[in-house]
């Protein structure tokens, strides 16, 4: 019996396009025939909200999963996509980091939630919050590996030392098998210098882990959610679904050199 491969998308810098890599690369990737599940774990909701979910009409979201236990087959939504499953967040999650403080195993909670539904997908992926608080420990922690997006921005490389630390910090204790599965550069424009230079700075740093695939800055990324739409949805032939669906290949292609 398979098991799907749980893999975090997570930096703790907001804005650096955690949420629109978590859409569109699992988008991608069940519509090249894997089962795919994504985690929205974000009490913004964003991911919810991108796949045209009202998340404040939920009725059930990932926190009565996590806090009380919910059955996950009452929980889980399915989306346009065949194969792509959706386990929704809204803002019921927001007070959930201090409940959780208080409980007992509060970082392997979202671990246990998981467990019973690893043999129904190939991958499950974690849109993490832009925080380092129990929330991101517990989808470290549910997690074989982490995939960290990138913007070419100024100060790319500024809080990974920190990213870096507490990934470290699940490995030596709750998560020895938590790897690096790929760094990805966001908002790439191979126009300018910085662009160049900053992908030129992270690679020396992350070497091989980082993706050949960049994600180039294209408004129809930024439109495709407020349409409550992928952008394979919104806009199938535009730079960004090109980018997210060479994505997917290139993140398939290495799971087979494996
Ligand atoms: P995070 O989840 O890390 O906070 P988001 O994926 O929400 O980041 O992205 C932050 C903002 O940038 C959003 O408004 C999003 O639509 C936009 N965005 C993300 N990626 C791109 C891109 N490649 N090109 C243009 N806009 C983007
Ligand atoms: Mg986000």
């Amino acid at each position: 019996m398979s098991r799907a491969k749980v893999i975090s998308i997570f930096n703790q810098k907001g804005g650096v396009g955690k949420t629109t890599t978590c859409m569109n690369l699992t988008a991608a990737l069940s519509i090249d025939g894997y089962r795919v599940l994504t985690v929205d774990i974000d009490p913004q909701g964003n991911t919810t909200s991108g796949f045209g979910i009202e998340k404040n009409d939920l009725d059930k979201s990932i926190y009565d999963a996590l806090i009380n236990g919910q059955d996950l087959r009452e929980v889980i939504l399915t989306t346009g996509f065949d194969r792509l499953n959706l386990l929704p967040s809204n803002i019921d999650l927001a007070g959930s980091e201090i409940e959780l403080a208080h409980m007992s195993q509060r970082e392997t909670r979202l671990r246990k939630v998981l467990d019973p539904i690893l043999e129904y997908y190939d991958y499950i992926f974690i849109d993490c919050p832009p925080s380092l608080g129990l929330l991101t420990i517990n989808a470290l922690t549910a997690s074989d590996s982490v995939l960290i997006p990138i913007q070419c921005e100024y100060y790319a490389l500024e809080g990974v030392g920190q990213l870096i630390s507490t990934i470290s910090l699940v490995k030596k204790g709750l998560n020895p098998k938590i790897e690096i599965e790929g760094v990805l550069m966001t908002m790439y424009d191979s126009r300018t210098n910085l662009a160049v230079q900053v992908v030129g700075e992270v690679k020396s740093y992350f070497k091989e882990k980082v993706y050949r695939t960049k994600i180039p800055r294209n408004i129809r990324l930024a439109e495709a959610p407020s349409f409550g739409e992928t952008i394979f949805e919104n806009a199938p032939n535009s730079k960004g679904a090109i980018a997210y669906a060479e994505l997917a290949k290139e993140f398939i292609g290495r799971e087979h050199v494996k």
